[in-house]
């Protein structure tokens, strides 16, 4: 028996905290289970009694034989080459209603045309007549803008997922200003159920940040949390992400509360705008660090303990996100596609167009740099996350970071995760 190399030790108020990265097991230990870690720490036996069974099933204590590291990395492999689902990110146009500082899009114009949706539809139903269940994203631009290509392939791919008995979900990520009741009951009729809208600070921030493109001065924050609440009274899960940056961190109790009063404090979560990725080179000088997100993102988490609302806590992860996986593609309103939703729209980064294929399993049999440079990046090939010991929980954060930065950048758990022990102490009191 030997000790969890996803152990974690914090001493808090007198007492011994043991987290496992691996199980996301937390327990404060008392003597026998300290001796216990201490006899295999020196490479002793110890005996198989109910204690140490305990230990062991919780992760604290693993077999001789296992390698932890290893079946990770199995784990990791399988996950990204898991072939039951397509996952479609379809930004249906790239145009947009807004005119965000930090954004590079919305500049294209038009709409998806008839001829690419259909391309799209007839290559998803092969997925579908495979057994295959098929995800969906509409993204942009902004989606809402084009209302109509969603609901017409909506109805199309859900027909295709009925036919096939395979499972068939939908979400959107949107800025929420064109959201009204009639578009939210199509929506809910499209089975979209989950949406992700943005706030950028406290309402004077944010409508100084995201202006209207027509240049109307007309504020966007009141309309959007209307809609939010529009779109939360339907039933369809919401998530509102708070973009963090220097301006905006210090607004974030006042943010928190203003939405607290209208019901929707659950749905907040903060997002780290980076200068390498959602940045233009003019708002980078406004962003924070990994650290100093970390730290705003720790102290949002006491922020929410000290309201007794529900804080976040890392789970373990398989893979970090849909760019790692095979069957996991962006597609740009022109038919390009790309593996990361930060490479959409730059035709340099494009796996691939649409219109040349038949199949999207065309795009494995024969995958260009841009897609093998994804498929083959691996957080296993960095000594640092080898012998970190919350790799399991980070899997080496988002890979299109890591590769600008020229290795893996840590996710903000890495930086504060004995303050989330002691904050996960303190909730279970
Ligand atoms: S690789 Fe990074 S930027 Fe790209 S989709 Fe994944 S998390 Fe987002
Ligand atoms: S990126 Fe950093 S936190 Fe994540 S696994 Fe690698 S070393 Fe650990």
């Amino acid at each position: 028996m030997k000790e969890s190399r996803y152990n974690i030790s914090v001493i808090y108020n007198g007492e011994h905290l043991m987290f496992n990265s691996r199980t996301i097991a937390t327990a404060a230990l008392d003597r026998p289970a300290l001796d216990i870690l201490d006899t295999v720490r020196q490479g002793n036996e110890v005996k198989e009694t109910d204690l140490v069974k305990e230990m062991k099933r919780v992760g604290f204590l693993v077999d001789d034989a296992t390698d932890e590291l290893q079946q990770l990395e199995m784990n990791y492999n399988l996950g990204k080459y898991e072939k039951s689902g397509l996952g479609l990110v379809i930004a249906p146009t790239m145009a947009c209603n807004f005119a965000c500082p930090y954004c590079f899009e919305g500049t294209q114009k038009g709409i998806m045309s008839k001829e690419l949706q259909k391309k799209i539809i007839s290559m998803a139903s092969n997925f579908a007549k495979n057994g295959q269940n098929i995800n969906i994203t509409w993204f942009g631009g902004e989606p809402l803008l084009a209302k109509k290509t969603i609901y017409s392939m909506s109805e199309q791919l859900i027909e295709i997922c009925l036919k096939e008995n395979v499972d068939y979900e939908a979400g959107m990520v949107t800025n929420g200003y064109l959201l009204d009741e009639e578009t939210v009951q199509k929506l809910r009729e499209y089975k979209v159920t989950f949406i992700q809208i943005t706030l950028d600070g406290l309402p004077k921030t944010h409508n100084q940040k995201r202006k209207l493109i027509n240049n109307s001065g007309e504020p966007t924050f009141d309309r959007i949390v209307e809609n939010i609440l529009l779109v939360k009274s339907q039933g369809i899960c919401t998530s509102i992400r708070i973009n963090v940056d220097k301006e905006t961190e210090g607004e974030l109790e006042q943010l928190l509360e203003l939405m607290m009063e209208k019901k929707l404090g659950e749905n907040l979560y903060l997002g780290h705008v980076e200068a390498n990725t959602d940045c233009s080179k003019e708002c980078s000088e406004n962003c924070l660090s990994a650290e100093e997100f970390a730290r705003t993102y720790v102290n949002y988490e006491k922020l929410l303990f000290s309201k007794k609302m529900q804080t976040d806590y890392p789970a373990p992860t398989r893979i970090n996100c849909g760019a790692d996986y095979l069957y996991s593609f962006v597609i740009d309103a022109g038919g390009d596609m790309y593996k990361c939703l930060n490479d959409i729209g730059i035709k340099k980064n494009s796996i691939g167009n649409i219109e040349d294929l038949e199949d999207f399993s065309q795009l494995t049999q024969n995958p260009n740099r841009n897609y093998t440079k994804y498929m083959t990046w691996s957080p296993f090939d960095f000594k640092k996350c080898r012998e970190c010991n919350i790799l399991p929980i980070c899997m080496g954060g988002c890979q299109y970071n890591g590769r600008e930065a020229g290795e893996p950048i840590c996710e903000s758990w890495k930086y504060e995760i004995e303050e989330y022990i002691k904050l996960k102490c303190d909730a279970f009191g």
